[in-house]
């Protein structure tokens, strides 16, 4: 369970990995931008978060505004929902860019 370790968000090479991912990503949503919006970002979302060993991977990280990082999760159980799902998918199949 990476992503409900809280203490791992305090960690500076998380934030700097956060920081990396946020400016890879413009500093704009992923998931509006894909609908042709360009909301600030935010948050930084795990797109795999159970995914061991890859808490601090950029290809498994993306850049959400609160509102989207919210319809990732299913608010009761925190698993992720059929959004969060494509992001999974998309994940998989590579699509997820490196920041180096
Ligand atoms: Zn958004």
């Amino acid at each position: 369970m990476v992503a409900r370790d809280a203490g791992r968000y305090k960690e500076a090479r998380w934030l700097r990995m956060r920081d990396a991912v946020l400016r890879r990503d413009g500093f704009l949503c992923q998931e509006c931008r894909r609908r042709g919006a360009g909301t600030p970002a935010d948050t930084v979302h795990h797109i795999d978060p159970d995914a061991a060993g890859e808490f601090l991977s950029p290809l498994n990280m993306i850049a959400l505004c609160a509102a989207c990082h919210n319809k990732m999760h299913a608010r009761a159980t925190d698993a992720l929902t059929e959004t969060g799902k494509r992001w999974l998918r998309r994940k998989q199949f590579g699509k997820i860019k490196n920041i180096f």
